[in-house]
């Protein structure tokens, strides 16, 4: 009989993992079950918070993967009998041979007095696309002008490093157009971030970042990590006992692998799932793997494009692995791309490689890097077409 593999999550991992999976040997059944009939991106849902894109541009469906021979189930995976091996959801259940978990993450709300899922509702998020961004989007529209908008960034580690960084830019640049005596104020329990310096230098240049006027801050460190949240004010407090109202707020909280993953038994004391990076195999369960933001892909951040990354890497040693041979010697990469303005951009990539043991992932020396300092005017405006056109790239890759 042909294998059966069965894929929890049509996410950005979940999704190109059936198509490689389907490409690499296509007598394998491919099942891929997504709890919604619609994915939105989180990449470019920043600029949907900018003015610059609708919602709508980052919605994809599954009809591409349909046509590959993949089946897409619309259900909620309830549990993973991993003994037996088969799935259960909202629609039956799914035997496999080899099950590969994509469920993306979820939020430590716990870690904000006052903060939880419902609350949420109302002062948003925004890390996973869809009403949430609509939501925050009409919160910025009907700001009055000289009103603050407050982030408060979320501890390491998290859903897209530079992410915070560009939603502040976004942010200011409509603010820049249309509420010019706002203000942008990021609540950071961090003391660096990624891309730091291109972004504060895009920030000098846009927003005035650094003198009097200006339209982002930056407040870093423990002492600015927000402890608790009165909702009806919208008013955070910090461990230094410093009480900030805001006019819009966004609690980006700290993260944690997705639900799915403590319920089948996958994660260890940090939260995220370890696994085999050679194959992406749980160190807990045999035969299941785990892929994308909810894996421990050190040095990888927690990227979609890491995600594609490691999904391609998945499907080809489950391929192997299904056929008696063992998984190949894959690499990885990471590239990102961040809108600080209408016609400035800045970009990251990093590319990496199992250690010659096999047993972790390391960088590769003098290979990627990020955009110069000092960069002419043209080099910023070529990297946001750079940045449209990965765009749509990718999204070709993952779902068609
Ligand atoms: P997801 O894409 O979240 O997919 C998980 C899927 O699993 C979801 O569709 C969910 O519905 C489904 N699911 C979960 N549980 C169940 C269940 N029990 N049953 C059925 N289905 C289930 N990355 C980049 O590379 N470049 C960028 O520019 C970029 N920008 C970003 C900007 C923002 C504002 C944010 C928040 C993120 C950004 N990212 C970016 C990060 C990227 O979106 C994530 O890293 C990526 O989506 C991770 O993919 P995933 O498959 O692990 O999770």
């Amino acid at each position: 009989a042909n294998a059966n593999v069965v894929i929890i999550g049509g996410g950005t991992a979940g999704a190109t993992a059936a198509k490689y999976l389907k490409l690499a040997d296509p007598s394998i059944n491919v099942t891929l079950i997504e709890k919604n009939a619609h994915y939105y991106t989180c990449y470019m849902s920043n600029e949907v918070l900018g003015g610059g894109r609708t919602l709508d541009s980052l919605k994809f469906g599954y009809a591409g993967l349909e046509r590959r021979g993949i089946t897409v189930v619309q259900a909620e995976v309830t549990a993973i009998d991993a003994v037996a091996k088969f799935v259960q959801t909202t629609a039956g259940n799914f035997p496999y041979d080899r099950c590969i978990v994509a469920p993306g993450i979820d939020y430590r709300y716990e870690t904000i007095e006052n903060y939880s899922a419902d609350v949420a509702q109302q002062i948003p998020h925004a890390w996973k696309a869809g009403e949430q961004t609509t939501l925050l989007r009409s919160q910025l529209e009907a700001m009055p002008n000289g009103g603050t908008f407050v982030m408060v960034a979320p501890p390491n580690p998290y859903r897209c490093p530079p992410a915070p960084y560009e939603r502040a830019s976004q942010v200011a640049s409509y603010f820049k157009k249309h509420k010019p005596n706002s203000k942008v104020l990021i609540l950071d329990p961090k003391t660096s971030f990624t891309k730091q310096a291109l972004f504060e230098e895009g920030w000098m240049q846009l927003y005035g970042y650094g003198n009097d006027g200006d339209m982002i801050e930056w407040a870093s460190g423990g002492t600015n990590a927000v402890v608790s949240l009165d909702v009806a004010t919208k008013t955070v407090t910090t461990a230094g006992g410093e009480r900030i109202a805001a006019s819009v707020l966004n609690i980006i909280p700290a993260q944690k692998a997705g639900a799915l993953a403590f319920s089948a038994g996958l994660t260890d004391s940090s939260g995220w799932c370890p696994v085999a990076v050679a194959s992406f195999e749980s160190t807990l369960h045999d035969n299941i793997h785990v892929i994308g933001d909810a894996c421990i892909a050190n040095p990888l951040p927690k990227s979609g494009f890491a995600a594609n990354s490691e999904a391609k890497a998945c499907a080809l040693a489950v391929a192997a692995l299904l056929n008696g041979r063992e998984p190949g010697r894959t690499s990885f990469s990471n590239g990102c791309y961040s809108l600080v303005g209408d016609d400035y951009a800045i970009s990251v990539v990093g590319i990496y490689r199992l250690s010659a043991n096999g047993t972790t992932i390391e960088s590769v020396p003098n290979a990627g890097g990020t955009s110069p300092l000092a960069a002419a005017e043209e080099e910023r405006l070529i990297d946001v077409q750079y940045a449209y056109s990965w765009y749509n790239n990718f999204t070709q890759d993952v779902f068609f």
